[in-house]
């Protein structure tokens, strides 16, 4: 169900009220070009038509891919790891099977796209982003900010990543092959969290403990 909110925004740069489309709810087969949108990071670029001041304005939107059965939820404004949508697949049955994701930034978005799209399990690339991490924690003597999944190639057997580490500019990127993706993603099928119920966020938080438990 595609959900269009028309809403006036107040400009900062020139204080004129622009009539502004917000995407509330996004279907991947009948918005392909908010799909794009999402996938190129302009989805919630906002351009004064009068003074031509653009910045970013982010809201709440919800994107459901029918065909391969996941929905995402984005809220700005953090995580709280598990949202409201508590109960959401008794008042909607048709929605049990579906993966529902919770997530607090553009790029957490569009990387639940890129990961569902290719057919992965998102927990199995969290936990290999944890990996990574390390390795890179180790080559650069830095924190890993922010790791977000790019591609993944069967027929190379590579996955990419872009990772942020702290104090330094730009992503670094990184390929493994698709070998250690099967390793996590071995670990994340004996972490039988239940995704019946609402929204969750599988971020690394989440596969930090998943992990922890499996060492345990
Ligand atoms: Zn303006």
């Amino acid at each position: 169900m595609s959900t269009i909110i028309t809403k006036d925004l107040v400009c900062p740069g020139c204080k004129t009220a622009a009539e502004t489309t917000l995407w509330a709810g996004i279907t991947a087969d009948k918005n392909p070009e908010i799909r794009e949108k999402i996938l190129d990071e302009t989805l919630f670029d906002f351009k004064c038509p009068e003074c031509g001041y653009s910045a970013r304005f982010l809201y709440p939107c919800l994107y459901h891919d029918e065909k391969l059965g996941f929905m995402v939820y984005f809220v700005p404004d953090g995580c709280p790891g598990k949202d409201g949508g508590d109960g959401i697949c008794e008042k909607f049955p048709q929605l049990a099977g579906v993966k529902k994701r919770l997530v607090c930034s553009p790029e957490g978005l569009k990387e639940k796209l890129l990961i569902f799209e290719a057919g992965l399990d998102d927990l199995a690339v969290e936990l290999l982003k944890l990996a990574m991490a390390d390795v890179l924690k180790t080559k650069y003597g830095k924190n890993t900010e922010a790791g977000y999944f790019c591609y993944a190639d069967e027929d190379e057997n590579k996955i990419g990543f872009s990772f942020f580490l702290e104090g330094m500019d730009g992503p670094v990127r990184r390929v493994t092959k698709m070998d250690a993706y099967q390793k996590t993603l071995e670990i994340a099928g004996q972490a039988a969290f239940d995704g019946g119920e609402g929204f969750i966020s599988v971020d690394e938080n989440f596969a930090k403990k998943v992990l922890d438990e499996y060492k345990a």
